[in-house]
């Protein structure tokens, strides 16, 4: 059993990912370019480090703040892994 989540490589398209697993907010360290957004969304789950590239603490995000957070990166650095 899989579960349909957007693909952040490809704009307007999706990829399963297991559903016996809980989705992981991951980012893509090299796409990312240190806009802060996603610290700046999900407070409790990413903090910047001291350059200003995230740092997810707690990937188990919940699934709409983690949506809104890959919708919002301007480098579409952010993907459930
Ligand atoms: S919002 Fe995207 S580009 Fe900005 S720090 Fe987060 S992952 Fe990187």
């Amino acid at each position: 059993m899989s579960r349909v989540v957007p693909d952040p490589r490809a704009p307007g398209a999706v990829r399963a990912v297991p559903a016996s697993r809980h989705p992981q907010l991951r980012v893509d360290r090299i796409a990312c370019t240190g806009h802060g957004m996603c610290a700046s969304l999900l407070p409790r789950q990413v903090r910047l480090d001291e350059w200003g590239y995230p740092v997810v603490a707690d990937a188990a995000v919940p699934v709409e703040d983690g949506e809104a957070a890959i919708k919002f990166c301007p480098a579409r650095a952010l993907y459930w892994g």
